[in-house]
């Protein structure tokens, strides 16, 4: 049942409610009143449309206000697997740079892992004024909660107003659990991140409904505020190694004996493809027209040097397999170079890859969407332009 409430008495039917429900739960009945269907969240979006303030909803228990001026201080943690640090990390380090600097506050670096003072002090080279460095055979391998529990705690000591992490598969599930324990908001896969002039709030920019809306997020109530990003969104920072930052060294907070998940085995999947590192990527959509279209893509990468990619409706269509997808649900990309073949250039496809440094458009539909953020468009049918281009490419790097 819905939790809306409508007061028939004062509703006049005026029906300006229903235009902003995102979930189109409002109508009007036969006798021109509002009505709410099943379909309604309680999100409470309607509420300020009304003009007469006919719709309410429910009081929430107001939970206990946090100091939020008690925290400072932008935090990173950096994620590391067999004593190599991600790189999705550094991106986020200089992102927290920027953000610190803005907020003219410290940025910290948390490093949890087994012989990781390596990494800490890079966690330096990157931009970090003090690491938090939890050292200990337990973390050599991600668990979630020896993971969960140390970055809680640290939290809990250290109160710090931002908490970013790589919208990797663990920082996507280390993330969640520290924000429940804490009680904070998340923001998932966010593709910008702001300060607010006069609030000093946290901008949360990412996509929403489906690709189709920007929704900017703030955490106004809970601190601290957290978001993960996705690789590929930030540039990766030059390291300096001349910098000098504290290393704060901190203890486990669970025993072995008291973590759940035992590491039995180590499996390493070996991918297919490796888009996140390519700097070309030759893609493709449902211009393709089949799997067999791909062949003349492959042609093209091999002679780039580079990898091949897909749109996901030819990945849907089963053409190739989903670790070559491009966009907002497959992978982030920032090549050098991307040839977008037979893609039209929905908004979901162009979140993964319109931050490539040169776009390349071949599509016969001058009107596609993709053009409009190409650097070069070529017009025209992809079966006589790719190899035409593929020709022209071995002739002029003699790998005929
Ligand atoms: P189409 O849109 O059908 O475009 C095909 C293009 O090929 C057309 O522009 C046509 O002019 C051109 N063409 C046809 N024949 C030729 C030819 N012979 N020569 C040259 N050009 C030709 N999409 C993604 O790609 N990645 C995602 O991660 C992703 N996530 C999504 C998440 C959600 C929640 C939703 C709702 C959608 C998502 N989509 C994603 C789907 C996206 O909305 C589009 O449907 C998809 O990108 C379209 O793929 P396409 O460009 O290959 O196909
Ligand atoms: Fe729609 Fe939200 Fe209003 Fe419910 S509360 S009717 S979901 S706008
Ligand atoms: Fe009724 Fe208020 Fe909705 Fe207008 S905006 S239809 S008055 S509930």
């Amino acid at each position: 049942m819905s939790l809306l409430e409508i007061n028939r008495e004062t509703c006049t039917g005026c029906g300006a409610c229903l235009q902003v429900c995102p979930f189109g739960a409002l109508s009007l009945d036969s006798e021109n009143i509002a009505i709410v269907s099943e379909a309604c969240t309680g999100c409470g979006a309607c509420l300020p449309e009304c003009p007469v303030e006919a719709l309410s909803l429910p009081e929430v228990e107001k939970k206990e206000q946090i100091p939020t001026d008690e925290y400072s201080g932008v935090w990173v943690w950096v994620e590391q697997y067999n004593h190599q640090a991600g790189s999705i990390s550094w991106e986020m380090m200089g992102e927290g740079r920027k953000l610190a600097d803005r907020r003219g506050t410290t940025l910290s670096a948390c490093v949890l892992g087994y012989q990781a003072e390596p990494i800490a002090r890079q966690a330096i080279a990157y931009g970090a004024d003090r690491v938090f460095l939890v050292d200990d055979p337990t973390l050599e391998v991600y668990r979630t909660d020896p993971y969960a529990r140390i970055l809680v705690e640290l939290v809990k000591k250290y109160k710090p107003e931002i908490f970013l992490l790589g919208a990797s598969t663990r920082g996507r599930d280390l993330a969640g659990a520290v924000a429940t324990y804490i009680y904070t908001g998340l923001t998932a896969d966010c593709t910008g991140l702001e300060i607010e002039e006069g609030t000093n709030l946290l901008l949360q920019i990412r996509p929403a409904f489906g690709g189709n809306i920007m929704a900017t997020i703030k955490c106004p109530d809970n601190r601290p505020q957290m978001a993960t990003v996705r690789h590929h969104v930030f540039e990766m920072p030059v390291p300096d190694e001349s910098r000098e930052g504290q290393i704060i060294r901190e203890t486990p907070v669970l025993p072995e004996d008291r973590i759940a998940s035992k590491v039995l085995d180590l499996i390493v999947e070996k991918n297919e493809v490796n888009l996140a590192d390519a700097k070309i990527i030759v893609s493709g959509g449902r211009g393709l027209k089949g799997p067999e279209g791909f062949a003349i893509l492959h042609e093209l990468a091999d002679v780039l040097g580079g990898a091949v990619g897909a749109s996901r409706a030819a990945v849907d269509a089963g053409w190739i397999s989903y670790a070559h997808q491009v966009g907002q649900t497959g992978r982030t990309v920032r090549p050098d170079l991307y040839i977008a073949c037979g893609i039209s250039g929905a908004i979901q496809h162009q979140a993964g890859m319109r931050t490539s440094k040169v776009i390349v458009a071949i599509n016969k539909d001058p009107e596609a969407p993709i053009f409009q953020i190409a650097d070069y468009g070529i017009v025209g049918d992809l079966f006589t332009v790719v190899p035409a281009l593929t020709r022209a490419l071995k002739r002029r790097l003699n790998k005929t």
